[in-house]
């Protein structure tokens, strides 16, 4: 969470911040700003959108080579014009950008007001800043010192962007748990969280890790740790296209992600799906496949979307692999002392590769001794790096903070992988493996198919866009499907929703069920049709207004639910990923007709860089 940009070169530097932190407001949205060094450092900063920085900087002079920008999600302080970024320190020495959370902030911030250190702001990134600046005047050492030792001082996460007024030509970074990026372009360096700012620019980055610290001073770029010891930087060429960062003739970001899942399951499968000589081949998990072979369990570690597609893949693997699997929201494995073999697999699934607690829960897995693969979307992103193998998505860049292309792809990938495992261990005939690859490089053309009815998904969502209240309910494999679908509408349209197992219901949320109530039942043919057309029954005894996603040609479920929508017939293990797209668009399509900020919802950012 946070976007921070930085640039230092020959162009001006204002206007490649503000297109590089609107490329990063996915990642926050409560304030942005920006500062620019030409002879002194000028600092703008304001509650809200970079449209609204754009508007406060319309009349000023912002022309300068070197300059840092910070679109905030807020963790200390309240959303306000004081608590944007950047912070200077007290003195006026340092100007600085932060995405992270310094953890031992109050303990730091009362020994610095014990030395006189007067604050402004809530924040705990003004602490970072004083901290730099006690250290560099007290020690009368250089910035680069000064940022170095402050940060063996602090504990959390951060990336930053550090300006010194005393030392001009020169920017300074540092990451540890927070992402960032550097640009190399002819005579010029930019910073950013992800490379989406700096992709027009130049290809050539630098992926930091953590307790990198660069400098660049003078045109010349050096990488070190905090402790000193200095590095040789790993340039790598970015696979990204502008094009795909863009809208492209769609009115959001989700729903142009939504129409493209076509493409971005097809390209998921690319090169790894054979289908004339059936065959699937994960080159990124070649070298531990005798061990992923042998895996006596595998846990599958998430966070939000991602867990929902780790449950479609925990039915996968029992399914085709009779593996063993649990699935774990990676914020409660990390903290309960969860036990882990050295013949556990642990996946983990994270669209970013960044997601804080996800990072922490992989660290444990491999303390433990366990094989850690990662299931990422963006290429050079930290879990790919940390994990010991791992199949990334290939989804294109997904900016829409609420998941879809990301979740359809990552399902896509849980699928290969457990259709490999069942081939190898011999738990899938060879008939039956290659049904399903037959079924799995048929899912595009039906993805299309669904979204070619969208404009029967607007109908139904202008009828309910005032419900208080939604259930989702699903059985097997739909029940994940459920749990997203009722994730998609309360993220981006505020209504209230739940997900259920459809048998669950009885037990509890048949309670809310009246006239007023919507509920979205999926009700795919598999082994527990006639369950759910039970289910569909007991709503309807109650008044409930049911509106079902149901096979093409289904006739028994039309004529009880008030709306259907139709999938069409796939094998029932991959139908997951065609019945969560007319979700996908109903909340979108609720969404909008309320109102909201569908890009962009209330409360909320993509890349959960925070714990
Ligand atoms: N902790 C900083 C703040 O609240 C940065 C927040 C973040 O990176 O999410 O301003």
């Amino acid at each position: 969470m946070c976007g921070i940009v930085g640039y230092i070169g020959k162009r001006q530097a204002y206007p490649i911040i503000i297109k590089g932190l609107k490329r990063l407001e996915y990642r926050g949205y409560d304030s942005a700003g920006v500062a620019i060094l030409n002879g002194e450092t000028r600092i703008f900063k304001c509650k809200g959108k970079v449209s609204d920085l754009e508007e406060l900087t319309k009349k000023e002079d912002m022309t300068g080579f070197i300059g840092i920008g910070h679109t905030r999600w807020a963790t200390h302080g309240e959303p306000n014009d004081v608590n944007a970024h950047p912070h200077a320190s007290m003195n006026g020495h340092f100007v600085i950008i932060h995405n992270g959370i310094i953890e031992n902030y109050s303990r730091l911030k009362q020994r610095l007001e014990d030395r006189g250190y007067i604050f402004k702001s809530e924040t705990d990134t003004e602490v970072l800043a004083n901290l730099i600046e006690y250290i560099y005047m007290k020690g009368n050492v250089s910035a680069e010192i000064a940022v170095r030792l402050a940060l063996t001082k602090v504990i959390g996460a951060y990336g930053i962007i550090v300006i010194c007024k005393d030392e001009k030509e020169q920017l300074i970074a540092a990451r540890k748990g927070s992402p960032l990026v550097i640009g190399i372009g002819d005579g010029e360096y930019f910073f950013a969280s992800d490379a989406t700012p700096i992709v027009e620019y130049t290809h050539s980055v630098i992926y930091m890790n953590d307790n990198n610290v660069a400098v660049i001073k003078n045109n010349d770029l050096s990488l070190k740790t905090i402790h000193n010891d200095t590095l040789t930087p790993e340039v790598h060429t970015l696979d990204l296209d502008i094009g795909e960062i863009e809208k492209g003739g769609f009115d959001h970001f989700m729903l142009k992600e939504i129409f493209e899942q076509s493409r971005s399951i097809l390209d998921t499968m690319r090169g790894r799906v054979v289908s004339d000589n059936p065959e699937i081949t994960l080159g990124g998990l070649y070298h531990v496949m005798p061990r992923l072979i042998e895996a006596k369990r595998i846990i599958i570690i998430g966070c939000g979307t991602s867990w929902h597609a780790g449950l479609v893949g925990e039915y996968l693997f029992e399914e085709f692999a009779r593996i063993p699997v649990e699935v774990e929201y990676a914020s409660e494995f990390r903290y309960r002392n969860p036990v882990i073999f050295k013949d556990d697999v642990v996946i983990a699934i994270s669209q970013s590769g960044e997601t804080a607690d996800t990072l922490a829960a992989i660290k444990l897995a491999k303390e433990a001794g366990a094989l850690v693969l990662g299931i990422c979307n963006v290429v050079g992103s930290s879990i790919p790096r940390e994990t010991h193998a791992g199949v990334y998505t290939h989804a294109g860049p997904e900016i829409g903070v609420a998941s879809t292309k990301a979740f359809t792809a990552q399902v896509t990938v849980l699928a290969m992988i457990a259709m490999h495992l069942g081939d190898k261990r011999g738990t899938l005939t060879k008939e039956e493996y290659t049904a399903l690859i037959k079924h799995l490089t048929e899912i595009p053309n039906k993805v299309d198919k669904i979204l070619s009815k969208n404009e029967e998904y607007k109908e139904i969502a202008a009828l309910y866009k005032n419900s208080n209240n939604f259930l989702y309910l699903g059985r097997g494999y739909y029940f994940p499907v459920a749990l997203e679908g009722a994730l998609k509408l309360k993220e981006i349209s505020y209504i209230h929703a739940e997900g259920y197992p459809a048998a669950e219901m009885k037990h509890g949320p048949i309670a809310l069920i009246d006239e007023k109530m919507p509920v979205v039942v999926i009700a795919v043919k598999d082994n527990t049709y006639d369950k759910i057309v039970s289910n569909i029954q007991e709503v309807k005894a109650r008044k409930g207004i049911v509106i079902a996603i149901v096979n093409e040609g289904d006739t028994v479920i039309k004529s009880m639910a008030d709306h259907i929508m139709e999938i069409p017939n796939s094998d029932f293990a991959l139908a997951p990923l065609l019945a969560v797209i007319p979700l996908q668009l109903l909340s979108y399509y609720i969404a909008v007709m309320r109102g909201c900020n569908v890009d962009q919802p209330r409360n909320l950012a993509k890349s959960v860089t925070v714990e």
